[in-house]
């Protein structure tokens, strides 16, 4: 079920998205506990060790291997006690394979995203769905056009 709280969270996700400098894909991770407490929050890019420079940024195959996702970003910077049982607010869409994994191992008991699947994700998305189950909650873009201004899913905010 997606309440208000679900909403909310997931427009923050959405804002940390477009943090990322990323010029392909901005995603952002948002969680909170049970209470609606924020936790953590995480967006993709390079680990700060690692120059964001357009030159690393454009280079697609450095980018790939290189960029932490984030939800990984979001697990590293949450404190691990309050991350089990959490739930995390994914935009714009499922976690990869690798993410789910971590999500999973760091006790992340819901997950709600959006039905958005860029064509080369929809596989990877589909597996992961599988695995998490019960614990994912796709959030339907009509849901969110009727409460929110409209916007692309692909590129949000730009
Ligand atoms: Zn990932």
């Amino acid at each position: 079920m997606i309440t208000v709280w679900d909403h909310r969270h997931l427009k923050l996700a959405r804002e940390v998205a477009s943090w990322s400098k990323d010029p392909r894909r901005k995603v952002g991770c948002f969680m909170v506990t049970k209470k609606h407490e924020p936790i953590s929050y995480g967006y993709n890019g390079f680990p700060s060790e690692i120059d964001d420079s357009s030159d690393n940024l454009t280079n697609d195959d450095f980018r790939r291997k290189f960029m932490i996702h984030a939800e990984t970003n979001a697990i590293r910077l949450g404190d691990r006690d309050r991350l089990r049982g959490a739930t995390a607010y994914i935009w714009p869409f499922l976690p990869c394979q690798p993410c789910t994994s971590m999500l999973l191992g760091a006790g992340i008991d819901r997950i709600v995203t959006t039905e958005y699947a860029p064509e080369h994700w929809v596989s990877a998305f589909s597996d992961s769905k599988k695995v998490l189950g019960e614990r994912v909650v796709i959030y339907q873009m009509s849901d969110i056009r009727q409460q929110t201004t409209p916007y692309d899913p692909a590129f949000p905010l730009n």
